[in-house]
């Protein structure tokens, strides 16, 4: 093999990736007798021993319910629930811990705003704008409140690039537009979308901001000051953190404004049968007992992620994507989809004459796990006229020496097909 094309300076100092694989226990694991090579970071994250402990502790010695309980363990299990909200506070600069509500991930705090905001703020001819590469997670809510209250879906397209066409942007968005809804960074292409430009649009106009943070949070330092979004969503599974637990960020007064979404314990201050009032947020949006270990994993993973330093890993993950797309282009055959020249830690491809599938399925037999299919983007997919993608997709444990293996997989998948 030849060596590769190196388009950037050798990975930063001071992060020892090997250091910080020893953290993850599932890395030791073996696929088809090869060592595990885990590209699948867009679909969900692996988990630190830290993270892991907190959930064994969590249950082990402080498991109790939140917030009703007079009792020191009931007392306890709601420190911790509150302090993984200051955790997250923290971790997003919000200005305050009233500004983060918990959720199962992303999806369920996109669901929750298109509800609410719908229900108190869209009429019939109202608009809300997306863009081509949203995930179906920040389509379908829109869509289904469109059904509701007869507003209607605008779409900013993607050139071949895959960036965001912002004179259409700006053309689009317009005093009909109550919603600007996008992505932070893509998942299906890893596009990093104009947050800045699309914000300050959609403001001008009087519209609310939604970002869907989902691909970003854990590869960016996210600021939501700074973003001056109404609206922030990100799932702790995609964060080195639990599955079930997520949150959204929405300013203070947005939340005072809104209205509840789902009924039940913990949201409301006074029940009658014949009035009931609620808590006040974010208390009013989390009816139910909560996902109070996810919250205790939430914190070891911010923490976590903390201590390694989100620069040091943006970094080192834009190393990674970068020695990948060099040696991809060694590839014959091989076709990169969206080729933004603000990318994160996603490389989306074609192979001439493989199905996806196929490719996904035969890198697995080197122990390579990348993923194969629409990634729950559909219109991303069809704007590339393609059938499906192989999305590899990089992390903050994932090495040089694992993207050389991945290629060299790949290398052997199209040779195969070419015989
Ligand atoms: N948005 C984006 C951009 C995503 O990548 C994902 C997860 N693939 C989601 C939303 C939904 O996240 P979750 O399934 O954790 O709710």
């Amino acid at each position: 093999m030849n060596a590769p094309l190196l388009h950037t300076p050798p990975p930063p100092t001071g992060y020892d990736v090997d250091r910080v694989r020893e953290d993850f226990p599932i890395l030791r694991t073996r696929v088809h007798g090869h060592p595990l090579v885990y590209l699948d970071n867009a679909a969900t994250t692996q988990k630190p021993q830290s993270v892991i402990d907190a959930l064994v502790r969590y249950y082990t010695e402080e498991n109790a319910n939140v917030h009703r309980g007079v009792y020191q363990l009931s007392a306890l299990a709601t420190e911790r629930y509150e302090e993984a909200r200051e955790a997250v506070r923290a971790y997003l600069h919000a200005q305050t811990p009233n500004e983060i509500v918990f959720l199962r991930g992303a999806t369920e705090a996109i669901n929750l705003v298109a509800n609410s905001f719908g229900k108190a703020f869209v009429r019939a001819g109202d608009e809300i704008v997306l863009t081509e590469i949203e995930h179906h997670s920040n389509i379908v809510p829109w869509q289904m409140l469109c059904a509701r209250t007869g507003a209607r879906l605008r779409i900013i397209p993607v050139d071949e690039a895959g960036e965001i066409d912002l004179k259409q942007a700006a053309e689009m968005i317009g005093p009909k537009t109550r919603m600007v809804a996008f992505s932070h960074v893509s998942n299906a292409l890893g596009t990093i979308l104009p947050v800045a430009e699309l914000t300050s649009l959609a403001h001008a106009q009087g519209a609310a901001v939604l970002i869907d943070g989902a691909q970003a949070a854990s590869h960016l330092a996210v600021d939501v000051r700074r973003l001056a979004c109404d609206f922030y969503v990100c799932s702790g599974h995609k964060m080195y953190g639990p599955t079930g637990i997520g949150v959204l960020y929405a300013r203070e007064q947005w939340l005072e404004d809104l209205p509840p979404w789902q009924g039940g314990g913990d949201m409301i201050e006074t029940v009658h049968f014949d009035k009931t009032t609620y808590a006040s947020a974010p208390a009013k949006f989390e009816a139910g007992t909560p996902n109070i270990a996810g919250a205790c994993g939430l914190t070891a993973a911010l923490r976590y992620l903390q201590t390694l330093g989100l620069s040091r890993i943006a970094h080192h993950e834009h190393d990674l994507l970068e020695y990948a797309t060099a040696r991809m282009h060694e590839l014959k055959g091989v076709r990169i989809i969206g080729q933004s020249t603000r990318k994160a830690a996603v490389l989306s491809f074609v192979v001439e004459g493989v199905h996806p599938h196929d490719v996904g399925t035969l890198l697995d037999q080197d122990g390579i796990a990348v993923r194969a299919g629409h990634h729950c983007a559909m219109p991303t997919i069809e704007h590339f006229q393609v059938p499906a993608t192989v999305r590899a997709s990089f992390g903050l444990y994932n090495t040089r020496e694992e993207v050389n293996r991945f290629i060299e997989a790949l290398a052997r998948v199209r040779e195969m097909f070419l015989t």
